[in-house]
């Protein structure tokens, strides 16, 4: 089974104008086990919203998205939510972390949320935070680092739970170059090291051209890049 599949994806806004907003047109995307796909996508033109859907955060209007041979469109909210929550990470531009928790904490707590004992949700959260290089700052709360380093420790966040796909929305979008780099190496090392399969979203053509395939969303539609 392929790890994402969306079949016919249509979308649009009903603004309350005579007109409503067309975002998608007709999406199909397969996503393999361990493939990393990058999303370049100009602004405005739905790349957020496609994520949205992919991550069962928003319903198409038409069509489906089936996660690990599951097709999920359909089905109660419970089910939903507990695919999203389980077998789906999100990563965005801004890392979201919760500013009162340290930065283990912050990846402690989604496990705890799902029935992880302690002990191994701490150990879990120290051996993400060291794949990353931020062990030394798991104690220290996310205004104490720096902008990068905040990054990763979303990345860990967003791996807590062991997805199968991870979605990402422009991830070093908010960073300078070089921390960027810095940061978009980590996050490769990541996925490959756990064979997760990842729909990243970026502006920054030379990160696009180092993933296995990239996708240009354009008017609604997928085009090969
Ligand atoms: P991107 O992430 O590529 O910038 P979005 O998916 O956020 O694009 O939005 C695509 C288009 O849909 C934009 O024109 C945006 O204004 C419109 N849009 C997004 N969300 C809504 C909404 N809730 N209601 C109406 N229009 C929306
Ligand atoms: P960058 O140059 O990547 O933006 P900063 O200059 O913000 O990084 O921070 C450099 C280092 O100092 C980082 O390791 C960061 O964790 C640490 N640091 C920054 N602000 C604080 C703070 N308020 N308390 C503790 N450590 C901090």
């Amino acid at each position: 089974n392929p790890v994402l599949r969306l079949s016919g994806i249509t979308k649009g806004y009903n603004t309350g104008k005579p007109n409503e907003v067309k975002v998608l047109g007709g999406i199909d995307l397969t996503i393999g086990r361990g493939e990393v796909v990058a999303l370049v996508a100009p602004s405005g033109a739905g790349k957020s919203t496609l994520l949205h859907i992919a991550g069962l955060l928003d319903t198409p209007d038409a069509g489906t998205v089936e996660i690990d041979g599951t097709d999920l469109t359909g089905q109660r909210d419970a089910i939903r939510t507990s695919v999203r929550r389980n077998d789906v990470g999100f990563i965005y531009q801004f890392h979201h972390l919760l500013p009162e928790f340290s930065a283990a904490e912050n990846i402690i707590l989604p496990q705890l949320a799902n029935g992880v004992a302690r002990g191994a949700a701490q150990e879990r959260a120290m051996a993400l935070l060291t794949q990353v290089g931020v062990a030394a700052r798991a104690a220290h709360r996310p205004a104490e680092l720096s902008g990068g380093e905040q990054q990763r420790v979303a990345f860990c966040r967003a791996l807590a739970n062991g997805p199968k796909l991870l979605l990402a929305d422009e991830p070093t979008g908010n960073l300078d170059p070089a921390t960027s780099e810095t940061v978009f190496a980590a996050l490769m090392a990541l996925v490959r090291s756990t064979g997760l399969s990842a729909l990243i979203a970026t502006h920054n053509l030379e990160l696009a051209a180092r993933m296995d395939r990239q996708i240009r969303l354009d008017k609604g539609v997928l085009v090969p890049v």
